[in-house]
């Protein structure tokens, strides 16, 4: 399955791609992950990635594009991958569409998981991941039960330094603007479907399971 999905910044497709990668094996390719994993090693490619994530901005798409292309060349993706946060505008998904054509290959489905605006401010707020295992909590909803400690694996929970306030204003205006948009961009190739972004986690897992036709 090759699946992209869509959905404004706390959206949940984070979460729900970790779940579709527990249940399938599917690589997750994470733009956003590979951005930070960039900036954390303080490679040229992540300082320079760095003040456009800082500020809520796209990371210019060469950038992007040439980590992309690189992934899913790699043998775990060849029976298929999430891309998760990637596309996030129109030239990148007609960038990702040139490459997939050169490797005589397509999408299966575009999946945007919805989310009304005014539920997203908290969620991105109160956002907090594991510094170890990744497993993300949000003091609001899912709070760990010792404060700010992982229930998993018992160590500290760290807020994304874009989930501040004034930062995801931005990063809100900028999906509105430029991702939202490929939304009519996969319909428009018969490949888009949706799903209600709100509620419980694993209701909202079945569904997605079930709108890709997965058992
Ligand atoms: P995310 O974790 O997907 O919310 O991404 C965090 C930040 O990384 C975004 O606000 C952008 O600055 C950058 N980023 C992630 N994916 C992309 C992409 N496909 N194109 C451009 N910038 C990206």
């Amino acid at each position: 399955m090759r699946l992209v999905l869509l959905g404004a910044p706390g959206a949940g497709k984070g979460t729900q791609a970790k779940l579709l990668i527990e249940k399938y094996n599917t690589p997750q390719i994470s733009t956003g992950d590979l951005l930070r994993a960039a900036v954390a090693a303080e490679s040229d490619l992540g300082k320079e990635a760095k003040s456009y994530m800082d500020r809520g901005d796209l990371v210019p798409d060469r950038v992007v594009l040439g980590m992309v292309k690189e992934r899913i060349a790699h043998d775990d993706c060849l029976s298929g991958y999430i891309l998760d946060g990637f596309p996030r505008n129109t030239a990148q998904a007609e960038a990702l569409d040139g490459m997939l054509a050169e490797m005589d290959m397509a999408l299966d489905a575009a999946l945007s998981v919805d989310v009304p605006m005014e539920d997203l401010m908290k969620r991105l707020t109160g956002r907090r991941t594991c510094q170890k295992c990744g497993q993300m909590y949000n003091i609001y909803f899912s709070a760990p039960a010792e404060e700010n400690k992982c229930d998993k694996c018992g160590s500290e929970l760290y807020q994304r330094d874009d989930d501040r306030e004034e930062t995801i204003t931005k990063r809100l205006e900028v999906y509105e603007s430029q991702t939202a948009p490929l939304i009519e961009y996969y319909t428009g190739k018969g490949i888009c479907r949706s799903v209600d972004g709100t509620g419980a986690i694993d209701e909202i897992f079945a569904t997605v399971c079930e709108t890709l036709g997965l058992d």
